[in-house]
């Protein structure tokens, strides 16, 4: 049998905002100074497959909760080529507002949940403010609404979503919390999500706040390292880094998107050459 074409990978930046470094490290930072975040959706593709990953929020999460959008997601995958009403396969890392909003942009989709994420944010534990701060009921909803239509496929651990491309629930930030593992022309990526917000998080041990279970997301970063070819093809969920370490796909698309099916450009104490 001949193996599938690898995949083209992208990250396309969509929102950024400023976090102390109190809500992005445990313990803080000893430089105490405001840490950028950005906000991404992901999306692989060769000749047989669309793969989007993530959706995003749209202007009104944005705006209550005082993030930048730069653009909307489906814009973003518009200006990559990509029609969201005629993607097939959407995978969902978890259901945080930044992660599973604009679901309705994907009419055609079959989405890809992790069983025990629905379970997680549907139940008992979104009584606690600690747990449910980062879910907009708005974006359960529009799950669960998806899930009567018949389509949503939930997975219990490990599985391939298409051949080369595959999901792996590591818990930690949220209960049901997945990453995904793409095959490319350089080898195995591994787009962590939030189970790394930023590269520094799993370098230098220090979890991100919003966790529902530490030692499950240490753990994670040991699979995120078993999963990828070598350990810089995890690419970080929410890292400006990641728009520095890789090069946009055309010149047009500067800020925008950039292509993770590359080498990132690094020295080895990981800090970006350009
Ligand atoms: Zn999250």
């Amino acid at each position: 049998m001949t193996e599938p074409p690898p995949y083209e990978l992208y990250a396309i930046r969509y929102a950024t905002a400023m976090r102390s470094a109190a809500e992005v490290f445990v313990g803080g930072d000893p430089h105490e100074s405001p840490v950028p975040m950005d906000y991404f959706v992901w999306m692989a593709r060769n000749d047989r497959h669309t793969v989007v990953i993530d959706t995003g929020f749209d202007a009104l999460a944005a705006q209550r909760r005082g993030r930048q959008l730069l653009r909307e997601p489906g814009e973003g995958l518009r200006l990559l080529g990509v029609d969201c009403a005629q993607v097939r396969h959407v995978i969902i890392t978890h259901l945080h507002y930044d992660h599973a909003g604009n679901l309705p942009a994907f009419p055609r989709a079959r989405f890809h949940l992790q069983e025990r994420e629905m379970a997680f944010a549907t139940g008992r534990y979104m009584a606690e403010p600690f747990f449910a701060h980062a879910y907009d009921i708005e974006c359960v909803l529009g799950m669960l609404r998806l899930v009567y239509g018949a389509q949503v496929q939930f997975h219990d651990g490990d599985a391939e979503i298409v051949p080369g491309i595959s999901v792996h629930r590591v818990g930690g930030h949220t209960h049901g919390l997945q990453v995904v593992r793409v095959r490319t022309r350089v080898g195995w990526v591994v787009l962590a999500s939030d189970a790394a917000h930023y590269l520094a998080n799993m370098t230098t041990g220090r979890p991100f706040p919003i966790v529902a279970n530490v030692m499950e997301m240490t753990a994670g970063w040991e699979r995120m390292r078993a999963l990828a070819s070598r350990p810089d093809y995890i690419v970080p969920g929410h890292d400006p880094l990641v728009m520095q370490r890789y090069r946009e796909p055309e010149p047009g698309l500067m800020g925008v998107a950039v292509r993770l099916d590359a080498e990132p450009e690094e020295g080895s104490d990981g800090a970006p050459r350009r």
